[in-house]
């Protein structure tokens, strides 16, 4: 692992020059492979602020080539790949949670397959932010090849945890890079403009290439009032809509869906302070995601303005809060803070736990908790339990088995459906507004969402004047060439999900989950025959075993009904001169599959186990 300091001379302007002012309603595209048709023709010919200088890359340009291998049609494993002259800038590089359909899946990878086929064209990875929709896929493309990586010191900080675990430390090398820096990466320059987010020190990144600036929003939220009052820097969008002009805008589509503004981050502070205040003798354990450092600090703040003492609780909190203090940006001063061990002898109104599990995670410091099994204390009737977070969509019934544990130990629960103690990090309908006012951007693709999220993205940025030709609604695996003609589809690439099963990495298909799934749901039934090839008959009776399978209503008749089936069927199978394995195999299947079906109504897994001899 090397820490490489950003070096001066990789921070030249780019010497690609773009054309300023060129003709737009001149050069813009067609529209016939663009979506969200605008209604109003005479919009059409007109960019939403016509005085706004907007780069367009000259004839001889390179055109930009923009691939998406994942987080759009999902919330998860974000990654995209910005190509200029051929060379690769990977951005972004997340995992997803799997959805409860994918049974036994640990997590979920963009398909690597297009950057694997190209690792040689590939310059660097820059990351936006430390979350792992973002990041946590890092681990897993390392093991193909080795990358630098740029990005803030704490998302940095906070993506070398798996790296490091997966033992690929040495296959990066980790770039830092600051507020506002602008440096060469590879093809073009990039530069890091500062977002407000649910992590500190989230970039919105922009590309200077020669078809004129493209910028990505990031996950982000226009909080006025942050907690370490680095706002969103809309003053350097909105310089670079007036020169050089935005090209294009990729924009977080998450809460595209919301009318309004997301409150600001400060405002679950004072809800904090007021909860606390107002049970002065009671302890409390605070759950939130362990990389909100923010929201650490609140409930942290809170606490000790309360007279308590905090405490850490779960592995990842304990790592990031000591990796956010050493770095400067979590500010708990060392007598404020109590072991966990210590926390059971201190009076319960001098003591405050902050905990991970706050989405219902089965083995997480706050479900063990609420089950009474926490080997450092055990929660008591009078404790309070303030969930500070959001369930992710597909987890809201595990959070809500863990709130059921939590009362049936008679503690109260505070969440956000009770008080207001969390806020989102992304944009509403009202920052996303502002954002493309501030931008006023000639190409739009929404990005970071559910599909619906992006379609309504998309209304949105109808509704700002931008009419749908220069727009387009992209899915996962889809490519797209900006040229001076304008935005353009420029086919496709494997961008399906590549599945994590322990070590297993890939070798998951859909069979394998649709297999899974048949098993969950109902169960398996197994017909197990032995053949006598040469004589051609089937030896004694085949037994039928099950697994998971339930037929209440006469069972044993139907396993009996089931053994002649197999048997009759093997029999005029071999008698017609059947020897191979498969072919008895489907034989037996199928006899045994229509008869539990017929009866039961049931599609268990139907395995035929056929034994020569
Ligand atoms: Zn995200
Ligand atoms: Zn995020």
């Amino acid at each position: 692992m090397v820490n490489r300091l950003p070096d001066p001379g990789r921070n030249e302007r780019s010497k690609k020059q773009v054309d300023k002012g060129g003709d737009q309603a001149r050069r813009r595209s067609p529209g016939k492979d663009n979506v969200a048709k605008g209604t109003d023709q005479k919009k059409r010919q007109q960019h939403p602020n016509p005085s706004a200088r907007v780069a367009v890359g000259s004839k001889g340009a390179a055109p930009v080539r923009i691939v998406f291998l994942g987080g759009l049609g999902e919330i998860g494993r974000n990654c995209a790949c910005i190509e200029v002259d051929g060379r690769i800038l990977i951005l972004d590089v997340g995992i997803m949670f799997p959805d409860p359909d994918m049974p036994g899946v640990d997590l979920v990878l963009p398909d690597f397959t297009y950057l694997r086929e190209n690792a040689d064209r590939v310059d660097a990875v820059i990351l936006t932010h430390g979350h792992e929709d973002h990041t946590g896929g890092l681990a897993f493309l390392l093991r193909d090849f080795p990358v630098d990586v740029y990005g803030s010191e704490l998302t940095l900080g906070l993506a070398r945890n798996r790296v490091d675990e997966a033992g690929l430390a040495s296959q990066v090398t980790w770039i830092p890079v600051r507020d506002g820096e602008r440096r060469r990466i590879g093809p073009c320059d990039v530069e890091f403009i500062p977002v407000t987010h649910s992590v500190p020190q989230a970039f919105a990144t922009a590309f200077h290439t020669p078809q004129g600036v493209i910028l990505h929003s990031g996950d982000f939220k226009i909080d006025l009032h942050p907690v370490d009052d680095r706002r969103t820097d809309l003053a350097r969008m909105g310089a670079l809509a007036s020169d050089p002009g935005i090209r294009l805008l990729l924009c977080d589509s998450t809460n595209a869906e919301e009318p309004g503004f997301t409150p600001s981050e400060t405002t679950v502070g004072a809800t904090l302070r007021r909860v606390f205040l107002a049970r002065p003798d009671r302890r409390f354990v605070v759950t939130c995601f362990a990389s909100h450092i923010h929201r650490v600090q609140q409930v942290a703040d809170a606490a000790i303005a309360g007279g308590r003492k905090v405490a850490t609780l779960g592995r990842s909190m304990q790592k990031n809060v000591a990796l956010a203090r050493q770095l400067g940006i979590l500010e708990i001063p060392d007598s404020a803070l109590v072991d966990i061990e210590r926390v059971d002898t201190l009076p319960p109104g001098q003591v405050c736990v902050i905990s991970t599990g706050s989405q219902g995670e089965p083995m997480s410091a706050l479900s063990r908790l609420a089950v009474g099994e926490n080997r450092f204390f055990k929660l008591r009737e009078d404790d309070v339990v303030v969930i500070s977070a959001h369930p992710i969509p597909g987890n809201e019934w595990s959070v809500g088995r863990v709130i059921d544990s939590l009362h049936r130990r008679g503690v109260e629960v505070i969440h956000s459906g009770v008080e207001a103690v969390h806020v989102s990090g992304h944009a509403r309908q009202g920052e996303l507004a502002m954002l493309m006012s501030v931008t006023r951007p000639e190409f739009f693709i929404p990005v970071h969402g559910e599909y619906r999220h992006m379609a309504n993205h998309v209304r949105l940025a109808n509704s700002m004047g931008i009419s749908g030709d220069r727009i387009l609604l992209c899915e996962d695996g889809d490519a797209v060439r900006l040229e001076a003609s304008g935005l353009h589809r420029d086919g496709s690439v494997p961008g399906g999900y590549l599945f994590v099963d322990g070590s297993s990495v890939g070798d998951i298909g859909h069979g394998v989950l649709r297999d899974r799934k048949v098993l969950a749901e109902d169960g398996v039934v197994m017909a197990v025959a032995t053949i006598d090839l040469k004589r051609g008959e089937v030896v004694g009776t085949p037994q039928i075993v099950t697994r998971g399978w339930a037929y209440d209503d006469d069972t044993d008749r139907l396993l009996d009904e089931a053994r002649v089936a197999v048997t009759k069927a093997l029999e005029k199978a071999l008698s017609a001169g059947s020897q191979d394995h498969e072919s008895l195999n489907r034989v037996a299947r199928k006899a045994l599959g229509q008869l539990v079906g017929n009866r039961t109504k049931q599609r268990p897994m139907i395995v035929p186990v056929i034994v020569t001899v």
